[in-house]
């Protein structure tokens, strides 16, 4: 928790009346209150049927409901990197993590928007993910997004032509259809391992769905991007700024 006043026990007896989306975060709603989540790479926010045990080592926060089920913020991993803030619900868009973000991704903002948005001499790749400039796009979802634009991650939003700059704000149809796929192949049992619709994250080597060709990695600082180079960069192999740096 990063806030302690009020104490997480004001929710005591209080109903859940929403639950909405902001940017990555859950924002779960109990009526003029309301739990701000950020679930960062490794949190999941996960209804149960049971309580916790005390052994549950990876619990953040856990909220018991009447019936008997919890609803619990679980993170994997060492690091606590996920958080939650209680606040009240119409101090959730006046919250620094809410008041920075940039217009919602998905549904997408009009294309005239989008093109003011990412008509910025950056790459794509960050700019795409990065929440103050357009929220709600990952790690995961970016790739699969500049895969379905045919675009490359190094290209400079500046560098788009008015043709790209649509066939990138259409490609974000790809977030609505994740969305979609969770909804039908998950319901309302969240596995630990959640199967993502991936067509080129994380798939080095293996064919690129629409041509065939292998798809390659990149690592850029600590993250990593795949593309398919026949489509996406001309047929370039992009070179890796990890090795590099490493042989420098
Ligand atoms: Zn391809």
């Amino acid at each position: 928790m990063k806030t302690f006043e009020p104490a997480l026990d004001a929710l005591v007896g209080r109903e859940i009346t929403a639950v909405r989306r902001v940017g990555k975060m859950p924002v779960v709603e109990f009526g003029d209150l309301a739990l701000l989540i950020h679930l960062m790479s490794a949190g999941r926010l996960r209804l149960f049927d049971k309580r916790a045990s005390l052994k549950d080592r990876a619990s953040r926060v856990l909220l018991r409901l009447e019936d008997g089920r919890e609803l619990r913020l679980r993170e994997f991993g060492t690091k606590q990197r996920a958080w939650a803030k209680l606040l009240s619900t119409d101090a959730v868009g006046e919250d620094e993590a809410v008041a920075r973000l940039g217009p919602e991704a998905w549904p997408a903002p009009p294309l005239e928007e989008f093109a003011v948005l990412i008509d910025q001499p950056r790459h794509l790749h960050p700019l795409l993910r990065h929440q103050g400039d357009i929220a709600g796009i990952g790690r995961s979802w970016v790739d699969e997004i500049l895969w379905e634009a045919r675009l490359s991650p190094f290209k400079k939003g500046s560098e788009l032509d008015g043709e790209e700059v649509a066939r990138l704000h259409a490609a974000l149809h790809v977030l609505g259809d994740a969305i979609e796929h969770y909804e039908e192949a998950i319901g309302e049992q969240l596995p630990d391992k959640v199967p993502m619709p991936l067509q080129v994250h994380k798939r080095e080597g293996e064919p690129c769905p629409r041509c065939g060709t292998a798809i390659e990695a990149v690592f850029f600082s600590e993250h990593q991007t795949n593309y398919c180079p026949k489509e996406q960069t001309g047929g370039r192999v992009l070179k890796d700024r990890r090795l590099s740096r490493l042989l420098k």
